[in-house]
């Protein structure tokens, strides 16, 4: 214990840009400071230095408190606040690669980011909202879109396919803005292709006969035929079909 006096804390300058290279870890199972020799068990800290594997006490980060991640606004602000922070890793076993699980930073810091973001937490829920809002705002205006330039292509596609076929490719589309994005989305190959697909999965026995064969090439090839004659049929204009079925009819 006397030799941790020694140390050099990292409160110290030159020792805090140190610091920051650091990674604390916390134990899957039992070790040992290299310092000081104590013994720590599985769910205790550990920091890795780089050049050694110390204890908290040891890598003079002891006077620090542990912040789970979770909450981004408190994490942001206690990192910002905190003179020293590290962060602070797991091994996850499952997943053969570290995670992070928070960080350690000074208790006033935390505290401090703590009531600042409780004291704003309406505010930024209510930025949130509305972000989603123009999201929602921007993803109708692009189902509306798609849905025109399917029925310019396929004026004898039904409006509720024409609808579902968007609301799809929007699915698809979501997370990517910008007009060069959906214009490449609107050309007439990307049309055909999402028609084709919504045809082959709605209209036809393919998901059926995908199951039974547990081949795409031989089921897409049963209702190739099929495929193409609603394609057909989708591109004529409805004027005409709706005097075909009059005389039909
Ligand atoms: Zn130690």
């Amino acid at each position: 214990m006397g030799k941790s006096k020694e140390r050099t804390p990292p409160q110290c300058e030159g020792a805090r840009q140190q610091a920051t290279d650091w990674i604390v870890f916390i134990l899957r199972r039992d070790s040992e400071c290299e310092r000081c020799k104590c013994e720590l068990g599985k769910g205790e800290f550990i920091c890795l230095t780089g050049k050694q594997v110390l204890c908290l006490e040891c890598a003079g980060l002891s006077h620090l408190e542990f912040l789970p991640s979770g909450d981004v606004a408190i994490t942001r602000r206690a990192t910002k606040y905190s003179e020293l922070h590290v962060v602070v890793m797991k091994k996850s076993a499952a997943r053969k690669r570290s995670e992070r699980q928070g960080i350690l930073a000074e208790p006033e810091a935390i505290r401090r980011a703590e009531e600042e973001s409780a004291a704003d937490a309406d505010e930024r829920s209510g930025r949130r909202k509305k972000a989603a809002k123009q999201r929602e705002k921007v993803d109708k205006k692009y189902v509306a879109q798609f849905a025109r330039a399917i029925h310019r292509q396929y004026p004898g596609c039904p409006e509720e396919d024409g609808t579902e076929i968007a609301v799809h490719a929007c699915k698809k589309h979501s997370g990517r803005v910008g007009r060069s994005a959906a214009a490449k989305e609107f050309d007439s190959t990307a049309i055909r292709l999402a028609v084709i697909a919504h045809i082959r999965h709605k209209h036809t026995k393919y998901d059926r006969l995908l199951e039974r064969y547990g081949n795409k090439q031989l089921a897409r090839r049963e209702v190739r035929d099929q495929i193409d004659a609603m394609l057909d049929e989708w591109e004529q204009p409805v004027q005409s079909m709706e005097r075909m079925s009059g005389r039909n009819g």
